[in-house]
């Protein structure tokens, strides 16, 4: 689905991701500006084999509803896409909650590379406690907030969290969301190595880890939620944090304290999906 040669920056997780597109049929991609923007490229140098509309911020999901009815009407057969990073999803929220709520057609993906990378590494709603970036250079003293839980709250069709270091995984997911109806999201993790201060042929491996630690977990929803395998099976073997967080230049400075609060947050987090895995029995 996407072209080499294209603007993103060496070992980018977005142009692993744009490849898992090629999973869902005949997609149409709406995209706010952002990374996605500037490697999908202007007309007439264009990376991805499916038409895009570029879109300001708030108007994504909006437009992707717009342009979903339209083709329904025509009788064409099209899965609109909105394709944003997580500087769009925290400046466009109102709107892509609204969608949400409506239950709109729309399947949304959210490459979330945990700050405003395009613009030069400003903090987003996203960024996890203690990350450097060029607004929180002491390290952000507040946590990330987690968009998959707050979409599972308006009760749509389908949610699910993936990553760029299982793609088996991801493209399932991709694939079964894009054979859906009504509202489907997916969460999809990012490490970035400019962002993140790692080197560029380690965005795989740092991916991995975040699963294996359990700093990223993976879980879907389709009417029944279920924790996936590959973090199931981190739970019972789980990685050392430090590994994740040291290989990263964004939390040099952290210490044992901070990697304590961290382990508190996850464990917090599994534990919230195992009960909602139980209430969905
Ligand atoms: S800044 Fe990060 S997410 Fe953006 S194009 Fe470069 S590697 Fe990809």
């Amino acid at each position: 689905m996407i072209l080499p040669g294209n603007a993103s920056c060496q070992g980018c997780p977005i142009s692993i991701a744009f490849k898992a597109l090629d999973e869902i049929d005949n997609p149409v991609l709406v995209i706010p500006a952002g990374c996605s923007t500037v490697i999908a490229g202007m007309h007439p140098v264009h990376s991805l084999k499916c038409p895009v509309v570029h879109v300001p911020f708030a108007s994504t999901t909006a437009v992707a509803a717009g342009l979903r009815e339209s083709y329904r009407k025509q009788g064409v057969d099209a899965t609109v896409v909105a394709w944003m990073g997580d500087g769009a999803a925290d400046i466009g929220f109102s709107t892509l909650s609204a969608s949400a709520s409506r239950n709109d057609d729309l399947l949304v993906i959210v490459v979330d590379n945990e700050a405003y990378m395009n613009t030069g590494t400003q903090s987003s709603l996203a960024t996890p406690y203690g990350a450097v970036t060029t607004t929180t250079p002491a390290g952000k003293k507040t946590s990330g907030r987690d968009l998959g839980l707050i979409m599972l709250s308006h009760k749509v069709s389908y949610v699910a969290t993936a990553s760029v270091g299982y793609m088996k995984d991801l493209r399932r997911k991709f694939r079964k969301a894009g054979r859906m109806e009504g509202f489907r999201f997916i969460h999809v993790h990012a490490p970035c190595p400019p962002g993140w201060r790692f080197d560029a042929s380690m965005t795989v491996d740092v991916a991995r880890l975040a699963v294996e630690t359990l700093a990223w977990i993976l879980w879907e929803y389709d009417g029944r939620l279920r924790i996936s395998e590959l973090s199931r099976r981190a739970a019972i073997n789980r990685r050392d944090l430090k590994e994740y967080f040291g290989i990263q230049g964004r939390f040099k400075a952290f210490d044992d304290d901070n990697l304590k609060r961290i382990a508190l947050e996850i464990e917090e987090k599994y534990r919230i999906l195992e009960h909602l895995e139980s209430e969905h029995q």
